[in-house]
């Protein structure tokens, strides 16, 4: 399969010729080729998002309903054509990925027809707001949820008016080339959705810094994120930065321990390890560590999170190596590997073992830095005040999750652990319009409802006499 990029309305072969391989995660083969786009696609890219003519609001929201539509009929291509990319197991993405990536379209095409802007009255004035579109905005989107993240910032982007060109990760091209067509087919305008693909600093650091280009939304890792404000800031283009995470699980002793066990393990290891969101560090009350372990445990031996079955695959063999390598630094800090900890599958697979590690110093390597695997550190706690301090450790601050039966102290804790998001006896359970993003060396802005059409506009006040 050779992908192609997404320029004003049609396939664009890349500049240069060249291709990237693309490789399936569960078997380490080639399975494709894509695009290994340069400066100049960017600027084709971006010259026709320019000349892209700006539609109503209707005409937004019943594109944006139209392709959603369409996407819907195809979710058995789209779903294989992710698990393909990703190592994910199809079920996953039948389920899960791709009906998620749709109902971004849904919401924002619904959301978009609901959005109002204020009237400020004076004694002998009066101010109206217009909210306008930005004029073309770049899209940067990570591997893990390949074709959920690219539509997360599409929708929007596109309901408020703005003209989009989008670089998806070079890791997982497929879904977002298909949604392209599906755009075009539906009726969309040429330029309105453009994707080029290829390598970060050779395609995605040109759009970054391209004149013409008013703001970045950018969803990846932390040094990828401060390389792009590095560069965006200082030519004072909107940046909105989704980065990384080191997320604590904090568990009471007075928790419900089948719902905290089932939703701890859930945090540790879905998408294999790899969410901004998942909970890689459980700090547990010091009277249940070991029964919370063992029950841990238990659902990985029951085989709830076994590789190639129940879970899928890591991004690639090169990823996996990173994670493996951080077992190896956990056995160095003092670590006890109490399950998993290995590779599985073929050679140049990337299958791993979900892993358990305890006895880890809070402030040790494994336990601060983001490894974005099946690995979670488990470490006790005596007192409230110590388990806030443990969670606060990490220069990370995205996501946290609260187990305990008591309310008051749940929201105590939640108003003092530093972190965008706190669920409190659940993980992950998600909601169109709240406030999506982190704090600390996790990210700038929030996305989701309204913050993220706020990002996509600019607001012009107008005052009349009166
Ligand atoms: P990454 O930072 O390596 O790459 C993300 C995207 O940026 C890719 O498309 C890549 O090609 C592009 N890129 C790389 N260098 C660039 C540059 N100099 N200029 C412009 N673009 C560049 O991240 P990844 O490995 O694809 O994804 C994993 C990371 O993403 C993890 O750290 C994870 O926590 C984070 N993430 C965060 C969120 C969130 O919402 N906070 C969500 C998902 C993933």
């Amino acid at each position: 399969m050779k992908l192609h990029n997404w320029i004003a309305g049609k396939a664009a072969a890349p500049s240069a010729g060249e291709y990237l391989d693309n490789v399936d995660p569960k078997t380490g083969d080639v399975c494709g080729q894509i695009p290994r786009s340069n400066a100049d696609d960017v600027n084709a890219a971006v010259a026709a998002a320019k000349a892209a003519p700006l539609l109503s609001v209707l005409e937004r929201s019943e594109l944006l309903t139209a392709v959603a539509d369409a996407l819907a009929a195809r979710i058995p291509q789209l779903a294989e054509l992710e698990a393909l990319d990703t190592g994910k197991t199809l079920a996953a993405t039948t389920a899960g990925d791709i009906p998620r990536a749709i109902d971004n379209l849904r919401y924002y095409a619904a959301a978009v027809r609901s959005d109002s802007t204020s009237c400020n009255q004076m004694e002998d004035g009066l101010n109206y707001t217009l909210r306008q579109p930005l004029g073309p905005v770049a899209l940067i989107t990570p591997w893990n949820f390949p074709l959920h993240l690219f539509t997360w910032k599409v929708a929007p982007a596109i309901a408020m008016g703005n003209a989009v060109v989008a670089k998806p990760s070079e890791l997982t091209p497929s879904t977002a080339t298909v949604c392209a067509e599906v755009f075009s087919e539906v009726g969309a305008p040429s330029g309105l959705l453009n994707v080029v693909h290829g390598l970060g600093h050779e395609a995605g650091a040109p759009l970054t810094v391209h004149p013409d280009i008013k703001a970045v939304s950018f969803t990846g890792g932390t040094v990828t994120g401060k390389a792009i404000a590095g560069v965006a800031a200082p030519l004072l283009k909107k940046v909105s930065l989704e980065l990384g995470g080191k997320n604590p699980s904090v568990v009471f002793a007075d928790c419900d321990l089948d719902a905290a066990a089932a939703g701890v393990a859930r945090a540790a290891f879905f998408n294999t390890g790899q969410v901004c969101l998942c909970g890689s560090r459980l700090i547990v009350e010091r009277c249940i560590h070991d029964e919370f372990v063992q029950r841990l445990q238990q659902q990985i031996e029951r085989g709830d999170w076994t590789p190639g079955k129940s879970m899928g695959s890591l991004i690639s063999w090169q990823h996996r190596e990173k994670v493996a390598s951080y077992v190896e630094l956990a056995k160095e800090e003092g670590g006890t590997v109490v399950c998993g900890g290995n590779r599985v599958g073929p050679p140049k697979s990337a299958f791993f073992q979900p892993t358990i590690l305890t006895g880890l110093p809070i402030d040790c390597r494994v336990a601060t830095e983001e490894i974005f695997g099946p690995i979670v550190s488990v470490h006790p706690f005596d007192s409230e005040d110590e388990a806030i301090a443990m969670a606060n450790f990490v220069e990370y601050g995205l996501a946290s999750s609260v187990w305990t039966s008591d309310l008051t102290k749940a929201h105590r804790c939640a108003a003092r652990i530093e972190s965008g998001m706190v669920w409190i006896n659940t993980w992950n359970k998600r909601d169109f319009r709240v406030p999506f993003g982190g704090m600390k060396q996790s990210g700038v802005g929030r996305e989701g409802g309204r913050y993220s059409m706020e990002f996509f506009s600019q607001d012009r006040n107008v005052c009349i006499q009166l």
